[in-house]
């Protein structure tokens, strides 16, 4: 294989076949092709687009890399959901013991933070104990036991992809439709799911800000999971303001308990009951108000809290944050940050607080950073509410004195007061099958 004839042809607007697609990346995973060919590749790929045929070739030789789970003879469906990322979105941490608590299986594959978007897996190790790098036996075996666990990309579920996601992760070739849509649905497809439900997020918080492309890239996913015998549904939600009130490892796990509790904020519990009934539907449920109704009495006997506890102790944890979320590790320093002016909230910009997150040590701005679970903001401001000088609108959950600082400017630049009214996009604004777009807005 003559990889820069490779990089020409891509780099001139042309196409590579599947087989090569397969062969350069066994290639690049024994080691035979360097970073620096794979970088030039990833940028073509980025500047000039990937055709239907490459999306699908590019995925088959991230899966072909690794193994896939089968939970074969398990007696249950097997459905996993997943989210481009946001701020404040800590849906997986309800959803997932949520609907295992309904009678589905739910491996739960997760990422961590990335860029300005917190992660699943260090909302989960922010509970004292908590382990997410299970083997796939560990998972299988969880799986089976309570019906659902809570994990990382294993180093058997395509490995090629996590290479490929670190080399685009330094190489600004992220934010890139058929890139990112092959490299969710390698891992995605690898569990061997009955089902999947994406959260396609849109509005400035997500990684694709754009309208039409967020549908793009929902189209894309899904024509890969139904072509690979994988029924997907997509959801496009809001993500031009966080997503609850929480931001930060440690204070987005305790906004999930409450949550669990049926205590979280509106829009939270809305999202995760949205998505939840379109995994109880993928499951075999006929009826969408009774799947609504089980999810419900599941949040509202407690069984759902159950079940997370449940995963807390199965992964080490320490399950007594439920009843007590005050045990989850708290920040050294907290300021309550208070409106500059009397008017309405025009926007809650998200980006900027996922970025003074990680700015305040709740991210990573390189690999191996540690994450301090503490920090962040508990957000209480909504765009369109009406507000007073000197109103409280939000706390800051920092490390020190200098933390609060960044908090407090970081808000200022995030909360915008004004005149007028306030545009925030619908929470739930469609859904998307390999039938068509269903418009949720305004239902
Ligand atoms: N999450 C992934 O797993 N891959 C991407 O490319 C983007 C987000």
């Amino acid at each position: 294989m003559f990889v820069p004839g490779l990089i020409e042809r891509k780099r001139d607007g042309g196409a590579l076949a599947a087989a090569e697609w397969r062969e350069l990346l066994t290639a690049y995973q024994a080691g035979t092709v360097p970073d620096y060919q794979i970088s030039a590749l990833l940028m073509a790929c980025f500047l000039k687009g990937l055709t239907r045929e490459e999306t699908a070739g590019l995925l088959d030789g991230m899966m072909a890399s690794g193994s896939r789970l089968d939970f074969g003879g398990l007696g249950r469906p097997v459905l996993d959901k997943h989210s481009t990322g946001g701020v404040g979105d800590k849906v997986s941490l309800i959803l997932a013991p949520l609907v295992a608590a309904c009678g589905v299986a739910v491996p739960m594959m997760s990422g961590r933070g990335l860029g300005h978007t917190g992660g699943t897996l260090d909302k989960l190790e922010s509970i004292p104990g908590f382990r997410t790098d299970l083997s796939l036996e560990q998972t299988r075996a969880q799986v089976e036991r309570i019906g659902c666990a809570m994990i990382g990309q294993t180093p058997e579920i395509a490995p090629v992809d996590k290479k490929l996601y670190a080399l685009r992760d330094v190489t600004a070739t992220v934010e890139c439709v058929p890139l990112i849509a092959a490299s969710i649905m390698s891992k995605k497809l690898a569990e061997g799911l009955n089902g999947l439900v994406l959260d396609v997020k849109q509005g400035s918080g997500a990684f694709i800000t754009d309208a039409e492309r967020s549908m793009t890239l929902a189209k894309t996913m899904i024509e890969l999971g139904e072509d690979r015998g994988c029924p997907t549904v997509a959801l496009l939600t809001a993500m031009d303001r966080p997503l609850g009130r929480a931001c930060g490892n440690a204070l987005e796990a305790e906004e999930a308990i409450m949550g669990l509790r049926g205590e979280g904020p509106q829009d939270l519990h809305e999202v995760t009951i949205a998505e939840s009934v379109e995994m109880l539907v993928l499951a075999g449920e006929k009826d969408r108000a009774r799947a609504k109704q089980r999810l419900e009495d599941a949040l509202k006997s407690g069984k759902a809290a159950e079940t997370f506890q449940k995963i807390i102790e199965a992964q080490g944890g320490n399950p007594a944050v439920v009843d007590d979320p005050a045990l989850l590790p708290q920040a050294e320093a907290v300021e309550v940050y208070y409106a500059r002016a009397t008017g309405t909230i025009l926007r809650v910009e998200p980006r900027a607080i996922g970025r003074a997150v990680v700015e305040m040590g709740g991210g990573r701005r390189k690999v191996e950073d540690a994450v301090d679970p503490t920090v962040g903001f508990v957000i209480t401001a909504r765009p369109g509410q009406k507000v007073h000088t000197s109103e409280p609108l939000a706390s800051i959950f920092a490390h020190d004195a200098a933390g609060i600082e960044l908090g407090r400017k970081a808000l200022d630049a995030a909360i915008e007061i004004g005149e007028g009214k306030a545009t925030a996009l619908p929470l739930l604004q469609a859904r998307v099958t390999a039938k068509g777009v269903e418009q949720l807005a305004g239902r």
